[in-house]
């Protein structure tokens, strides 16, 4: 099993520039520098994230019998986040770098053992200026660091209240310097040693106004880019309750955009302030809640493997009493190993009747569901399955990278880049390659084999450069399959003099063995294989 922290910062990097060269993610307003925790899907990566959401909502929607779904508004009333609690708590402890001013999540600090150097001030005796302040250094005396480091980082700190720029941080005098030693602390800035100031809630929703309100405080003005889709299921749930007389057990299922200003956006995607999820709010009788979240887990790490994440690079963590939120008697967090470290890509949270308790007491309104056949009232638990779609993209993007050494013995150095993704979720289904461009008789028979599949599946036509060059293309993309139209094609004699006209050559990516198919025989043979 890989270590938790162990990280491949070098691939990582390989693959963020693969995505831009190629068009899967690029940084979103590039062009003036980036907005932070912002991405733009290029052609590429929106045809896998379309392809991604479609194989999810069909395994989950159209499959099934027992669940709807629906396309609630980004925008959310501030009386549903009131009553979900997001308004009053959604937040993440932060606290700011007294020298840098770096915002940190409080959460994430590794704790630091070292000594502490602490003033009480600094002053500049030539031009009599002098500032009282408490400030900290933290020195770490295992990596060879010293007082003259804790010296030299609080007269930069100081510095910052000089008047006078013309003074240079090292003329300062420190005053009151003092030690103490401190095991596993958190009040310092790993990257440079200075304190860091207490830790502050931060709210992470995006709030904004709604509507021309002439005061510009009007409460009811206020409303807020919704930070998971969740909260337009449970309050639209009676709504869809009512009007497709559904029967417990049932869910409702939504894919779309949720906001968060996160603290530190990392991670490329992984940690972004606009993302997409893929949630499932699942509704059932009490007794049932907890095996139906073992059921949920189960069905969920499925569909991992099936879209092509391997089972034994997904990581279940059973999150322990006091970790969870404290309505829920069982969360498990789906994590995957990225290359920067195992992390989160799903959570599967049996909530329990806590939401549409909340939204009942809230809103006044009942939102009992009544049991015909036992003829009793109650509020539904619930269990919900909620997954990142752009994490999802992004694991797809890691775990299909590849880089294969086909260098022959003896000869020049041959790398072939293969993304391996499943047929299902690969950007593009098939090239089409007529074998020379300069031949109109192959270039009309490719684009004939073009219309043909156009209509069913996102093909891609290419006749510039030699045939092997237009694979290797592909095959850096993740395009399953090359079509070659060649004269054989055209009905030329086979090697062994057989009558080949009307069929083509289909390379297979990953073996990159070839066979030949008839083109009548085209269509369902692909059809079978990209589903
Ligand atoms: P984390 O602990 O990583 O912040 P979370 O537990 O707060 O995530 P949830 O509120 O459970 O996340 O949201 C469900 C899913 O939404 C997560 O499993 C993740 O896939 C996705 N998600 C949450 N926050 C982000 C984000 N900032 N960027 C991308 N995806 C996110």
């Amino acid at each position: 099993m890989a270590e938790r922290e162990n990280t491949d910062p070098q691939k990582m990097e390989k693959i963020v520039s693969l995505c831009k060269s190629k068009g899967f993610i690029y940084q979103s307003a590039e062009l003036y520098g980036g907005l932070n925790g912002c991405w733009d899907y290029g052609p590429l990566g929106t045809e896998l994230k379309r392809n991604l959401k479609e194989v999810w909502w069909r395994k989950n929607v159209q499959e099934r019998d027992d669940i709807l779904g629906m396309d609630g508004s980004i925008l959310n009333h501030h009386a549903v986040l009131t009553a979900s609690g997001h308004v009053g708590g959604f937040s993440d402890p932060m606290c700011d770098c007294l020298l840098s001013k770096a915002r940190l999540r409080a959460d994430q600090i590794d704790p630091q053992t070292g000594t502490a150097y602490h003033y009480t001030g600094a002053s500049h005796a030539e031009s009599g200026w002098s500032i009282e302040k408490p400030f900290s250094v933290l020195i770490d005396p295992t990596a060879n660091q010293d007082e003259n480091k804790a010296r030299k980082t609080a007269k930069q700190y100081y510095a910052q209240f000089l008047s006078d720029k013309q003074i240079a941080p090292k003329k300062l005098e420190l005053v009151g310097e003092t030690t103490t030693e401190e095991v596993d602390t958190t009040s310092y800035n790993p990257e440079n040693g200075s304190l860091l100031t207490e830790p502050r809630e931060f709210n992470l929703m995006f709030q904004t106004k709604m509507g021309a309100s002439s005061d510009a405080n009007d409460p009811n003005a206020v409303a807020y880019l919704r930070p998971e889709t969740a909260q337009s299921i449970f309050v639209q749930y009676k709504n869809v309750l009512d009007s497709s007389r559904v029967k417990l057990p049932f869910g409702i299922a939504q894919i779309g955009k949720a906001f968060r200003n996160e603290i530190n956006p990392r991670n490329f995607t992984f940690r972004s302030r606009e993302f997409e999820q893929m949630e499932i709010e699942y509704f059932c009788r009490p007794e049932d809640g907890l095996r139906l979240t073992e059921e949920w887990l189960e069905t969920r790490l499925s569909f991992y493997e099936e879209i092509g994440v391997p089972r034994t690079k997904l990581h279940v963590l059973d999150v322990p009493d006091g970790e969870r939120a404290h309505y829920s008697a069982k969360t498990y967090d789906i994590e995957y190993e990225f290359p920067f470290g195992i992390q989160e890509l799903e959570g599967v949270a049996y909530r329990g009747a806590y939401d549409l308790g909340k939204h009942q007491d809230h809103s006044g309104k009942t939102l009992e569901y009544f049991d015909e056949e036992t003829k009793e009232r109650f509020i539904p638990h619930v269990v919900e399955p909620s997954a990142g779609c752009d994490r999802t993209v992004l694991a797809l993007i890691c775990e299909a990278y590849d880089v294969e050494d086909l260098t022959k013995e003896g000869g020049k150095k041959d790398e072939r880049t293969v993304m391996r993704f499943k047929p299902s979720v690969a950007p593009i289904k098939a090239a089409i390659l007529p074998l020379l461009k300069n031949k109109p008789e192959l270039v009309a028979k490719a684009k004939e084999v073009q219309k043909l599949l156009q209509p069913f599946m996102n093909v891609f036509y290419d006749e510039a450069a030699a045939i092997g060059r237009r694979y290797r293309r592909q095959d850096e993309i993740g395009t399953p399959f090359c079509i070659a139209i060649d004269f054989e094609t055209l009905g030329e004699e086979g090697p062994n003099g057989e009558d080949l006209s009307d069929t083509v050559t289909v390379r297979h990516r990953d073996s990159m063995e070839q066979e030949r198919i008839s083109i009548s025989e085209l269509l369902p043979w692909l059809l079978e294989r990209i589903r």
